[in-house]
Formats: C-alpha cells, structure tokens, sequence
C-alpha cells in the first residue's frame, strides 16, 4: 500500500486531523541540515523512484474513500531535483485528477510550477515550508532545495491561478532563522494560513547541527531540556514565547496560525488541511 495513515506513531503532540500520506519517492535530495527523516530512512538524502507506484497506487485509489485527504509529502518532498525529468508527481496528480482525490500538497521546490495546470483544477491546497528569506543562511539549512525567492514566486503563481495556499516555517531555530522571522513572514503575506514549529533535535540532526553550526549549537543545546516521543524541545517556557510571538505576527496579518507538533494552539488546523476545497 502506498497511500497510508499519516503518523503511524500515533504522537500525542500531533494534532492533525485524519489524514493519509503518500510519498511518490523514497528519500529526498535537499538534504536539510534539520530533516528527521534519517532517523527512520536508510541512505535518506538519495532519492529512488518506487516500483510499480502508479499501477498500484491506480488500484488504491479506486478504492479510497474520497472524504479524506491525501497529503504529500511528509517523509520526502514530492518535488525533490530528479521530478523535473521523471514526471513521477506530476503523474500523482494526475491520477488524483482521475480519481477527484483531495490533496495537501507541501514542497521546498518551486518545480511544483510546472504543474499549476493540474493542480488549479484539482481540489488541493498548496504550501511551500520556508525556514528563512535569508539566502545564505537557507543554503546552508538546505543546500540542494531551490532558493526561497524562487520557492515563493512559485506559490505566488499558484495563487494567482486560484489555488488556496499556505506556508510553514519550519523549524524556528533560535538565535539563528528567528531573527529573520518577521522579514519571513513579510514575504509570505499572501498566504492564507502558516504553520510554525520550533527545532527539535533527535542524535542525527545533533550530530549534523553541530558539524556545521558550531558556535550556534554551543548556545542552543543547553536550552534543549525537555523530551517527548524521542525529541529534545527547547524548554518550554522559550517555546512559548517563540510561538506566541509568532502567533501574534502572523495573525495581525490577517493570516490564520497553526503550530506542528507543539501541544500549543492551531486554528482552524494545525497544518492547513481546511483549505483543501
Ligand atoms: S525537504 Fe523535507 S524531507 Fe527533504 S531533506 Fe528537507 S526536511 Fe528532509
């Protein structure tokens, strides 16, 4: 089966509503310096196509229950660098078009403007994750992911074609892409809803952190105090107060705020499934 229940792990930070996930591909090449997804996907960073993807996935989705979401993707990106010549997620949408599938589209890509065509006349939502406008600082987070300029041009075509969209920026690191929040927030002013979640630290994005953000994890980790489901949380007193703040800016803009994975306030989701027509 490829189309599963999102968080098999059933976490009780998770306060999405039902929803089922799809990968079109294993792994994801952006190789963001604070991606979980080494932690549970061997050789993670290397992108392979999936066998057989589309017969079976035409087979499931002539069964599925069209009430429900699909989101893509939550454990890849469905735009990773390889889509632009295999096509593998422009011939999802294409079945989902087939099947009148609602879906949650999420990328850190702006390729996803190849296929603005589908994606108008299918009934989704679409959101570019943005941790920071400062390019020099993205291209250290995510070395292989298109620049955020050219990520929101993207999503601002896809507006402009009617397409509902949001944003997240995610993760907030302190001291580092909080400081450039509200210019973030700033260039994402167009979106309806955004999602913003605090760094957390599993060993491998430690690990990783740490090799490339020497000075910056010194002061980081000590503030890494609490554990829930395997992550370390900023301490919770600091975590409130980034998403406070954040929950401030964002909704005096006339945009509606969601937090992933927090325990902390979302409305009308936490991960803007109510945009999906
Ligand atoms: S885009 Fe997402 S899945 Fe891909 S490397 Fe970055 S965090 Fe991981």
């Amino acid at each position: 089966m490829y189309i599963r229940p999102f968080d098999p792990w059933k976490s009780k930070l998770c306060t999405c509503p039902f929803k089922y996930t799809l990968n079109p591909y294993t792994g994801c090449d952006h190789a963001c310096v604070y991606c979980y997804i080494t932690s549970y996907i061997p050789k993670a960073f290397k992108v392979r196509t999936k066998e057989g993807l589309l017969p079976s996935l035409e087979r499931e989705l002539r069964k599925f229950d069209k009430r429900f979401i699909i989101a893509m993707s939550y454990s890849s990106d469905p735009y990773p660098t390889v889509e632009e010549k295999l096509g593998v997620t422009r011939k999802v949408l294409e079945l989902f078009k087939r099947y009148d599938v609602r879906c949650l589209l999420l990328t850190k890509s702006n390729i996803f403007e190849r296929d603005i065509d589908i994606l108008s006349e299918l009934r989704c939502a679409v959101g570019i994750t943005v941790t920071t406008v400062d390019e020099r600082k993205a291209s250290l987070l995510e070395p292989n992911a298109p620049s955020p300029r050219d990520r929101i041009k993207a999503l601002k075509k896809a507006k402009k074609a009617g397409i509902p969209v949001y944003a997240r920026i995610d993760p907030i690191i302190p001291f580092y892409t909080w400081e450039d929040f509200e210019k973030t927030l700033k260039a994402l002013n167009f979106v309806s809803h955004i999602t913003v979640s605090t760094l957390k630290l599993r060993p491998d994005i430690g690990a990783r952190m740490r090799a490339k953000f020497p000075e910056l994890m010194r002061k980081l980790e000590p503030l890494y105090t609490e554990r829930y489901e395997g992550y370390y949380y900023l301490k919770r007193d600091l975590r409130f107060t980034i998403l406070q703040r954040a929950r401030e800016l964002i909704e005096r803009r006339g945009i509606t705020f969601g937090s992933c994975r927090e325990g902390y306030y979302s409305y009308p989701t936490c991960d803007g499934s109510h945009l999906v027509p």
